[in-house]
């Protein structure tokens, strides 16, 4: 990138924009056939940038913080994410053993022995009967592995 000297309160006389005439603020942009440097202004560079399709400073800065707020929102609302599933999977873990728990008791209060030799053949039978004998968590933990 080329360096421009920039004379904040006027550059070595005869000193002022050429676009504009502005004495301070101004940047040396070449030697003039004539003698002397050009020298354009803040505000003329500013105009020309603009005019060029450079977005002012000041509304980027603007985006860039609410940019910044937004993902700030968003890494926090994640942070809360494992709390959040793990509170859901304690509460299917909770239903689960609720339900186990109902069912092995309606099944030992009315007919014990038959409706396990019927169930027999898949898995719950096996859990049903340990939640039976006071195992409560013990059935949930090894189905949910
Ligand atoms: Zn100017």
């Amino acid at each position: 990138m080329r360096h421009f000297n920039y004379f904040e309160n006027g550059g070595p006389a005869p000193s002022s924009c050429i676009a504009c005439g502005a004495v301070k603020e101004l940047f040396e942009i070449g030697q003039l056939l004539s003698g002397g440097m050009a020298q354009i202004c803040k505000k003329c560079v500013h105009e020309l940038a603009e005019f060029n399709g450079y977005v002012p400073e000041a509304p980027l800065q603007e985006q860039i913080d609410l940019l910044k707020n937004d993902i700030e929102a968003h890494e926090i609302e994640l942070a809360r994410v494992p709390d959040k599933v793990e509170a859901l999977i304690n509460g299917i873990r909770s239903s689960v053993t609720d339900f186990i728990f109902a069912v092995s008791y309606g099944i030992d209060a009315d007919k014990p022995a038959p409706i396990r030799n019927i169930e027999s053949t898949d898995s719950g039978e096996h859990e049903a009967s340990k939640a039976a004998t006071g195992q409560r968590k013990a059935p949930v933990k090894s189905s949910s592995k």
